[in-house]
């Protein structure tokens, strides 16, 4: 095999990608060494994680778990709270820092990492939301490479390999339309979390559970798209595909359209952002077409899920906007899992964040964390 051994970083290890990328790993040994883990609080998690894999040094994020932790684990630098996530997050000998963290405390150990010079398999969109701009200089500053985990990304930067970007007409970023894509508006303000957080197709952590029902994921992900290929909203397309076997496709001048399909299992794109160029094999469950029978699209509603169209506006307006975007969204998706608001006040409060926030056009990232944190307690008092 002409690859060679990569010893990775796995922030957010616990988390359901965290865990998808240790099932990767853990296939081809010979090729995926672990040498960092990082997890929140699932303690006795990171911790069985850490029997198996011998990393070098973890990180128990919930400073509660330390003790237990660093017991369980002689021999094995514990590293606990932020600060040990940041400075896990800037150590410089690894390969490839998976980057599964959940939403926008995974923005800053992205950076970290770039600043460091280790490349990123990213599955943290979060961070590109919110910086954009400031990575992908600090990308071409510190030659990092930067490969997309995210299904849809993954699927476009699959279908781009051999072409040139100014072939691209347009990017179409397919969607599932989450499990209330038939469901009348009228009836969005009484919808449970637990209606919300049962996914048609993907099995995910429930912040993004609950972005895809809002389809602010698909939101999130155009933005993600824009930064990642360059490429302005207009060219970005949303088309809803409610059977999760297209990942997205890319139409060229000429008229033709290259899409990538697979089973909806974020095992594939986890490995090939650790593989590429190379597809490697996998018994893992393999698409049969015959058995999927029909694939079918529709426009995606705009009116009934009005964060996509948040997300567009924000993408145009730039600068702080997709910040604030991203945090009130984050923050009001944690107040509805908590049961104190309804699922469709989620992009009135997001609405009420952007118009009040003071715009910044150039936002440098101590005006990002600035605005995280005036976001985080906008919302919380909302
Ligand atoms: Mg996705």
């Amino acid at each position: 095999m002409a690859t060679t051994m990569k010893n990775l970083s796995v922030l957010g290890a616990t988390g359901s990608i965290g865990v998808n990328v240790l099932n990767v790993a853990r296939s081809y040994p010979d090729l995926y060494g672990i040498k960092y883990l990082s997890a929140h609080s699932q303690a006795d998690l990171l911790i069985e994680q850490a029997l198996e894999f011998s990393p070098k040094a973890v990180c128990i994020g919930d400073s509660g778990h330390y003790d237990k932790v660093n017991k369980a684990l002689p021999g094995t630098e514990v590293l606990q709270g932020r600060s040990g996530l940041l400075e896990l997050a800037g150590r410089d000998d690894v390969h490839t820092m998976v980057n599964a963290l959940v939403g926008s405390a995974g923005m800053e150990p992205t950076i970290r990492s770039i600043q460091a010079g280790v490349d990123i398999a990213l599955s943290n969109k979060e961070s590109l939301v919110m910086a954009g701009d400031f990575i992908n200089g600090l990308l071409k500053k510190h030659e990092v490479n930067l490969f997309p985990v995210d299904s849809e990304h993954s699927a476009i930067w699959q279908c781009l390999v051999g072409e040139s970007t100014e072939d691209i007409k347009r990017l179409v970023v397919t969607g599932s339309g989450g499990p209330f894509r038939t469901l009348p508006v009228e009836s969005f303000a009484n919808i449970t979390v637990a209606q919300a957080l049962k996914h048609p197709n993907w099995a995910m952590g429930r912040k993004i559970t609950i972005d895809s029902a809002t389809m602010m994921n698909k939101g999130l992900e155009v933005i993600e798209a824009h930064w990642l290929f360059h490429l302005p909203a207009h060219k970005i397309d949303i088309v809803v595909h409610p059977q999760s076997i297209i990942h997205s496709m890319v139409e060229f001048l000429d008229g033709s359209v290259k899409a990538q399909l697979g089973i909806p299992d974020m095992k594939i794109p986890i490995q090939y952002a650790l593989s590429y160029p190379r597809h490697l094999k996998q018994d893992w469950e393999q698409l049969d077409l015959a058995k999927v029978g029909t694939l079918t699209f529709e426009e995606p509603d705009l009116k009934k899920f009005r964060c996509i169209q948040l997300a567009f506006d924000a993408l145009e307006a730039g600068g702080s906007v997709p910040v604030v975007l991203n945090v009130a969204n984050e923050e009001s998706v944690y107040r509805f899992l908590n049961g104190e608001i309804s699922f469709n006040t989620i992009p009135k409060l997001i609405t009420n964040a952007i118009d009040a926030h003071e715009f910044i056009e150039h936002p440098n990232l101590d005006d990002i964390l600035a605005l995280e944190q005036w976001t985080q307690a906008f919302i919380k008092r909302s």
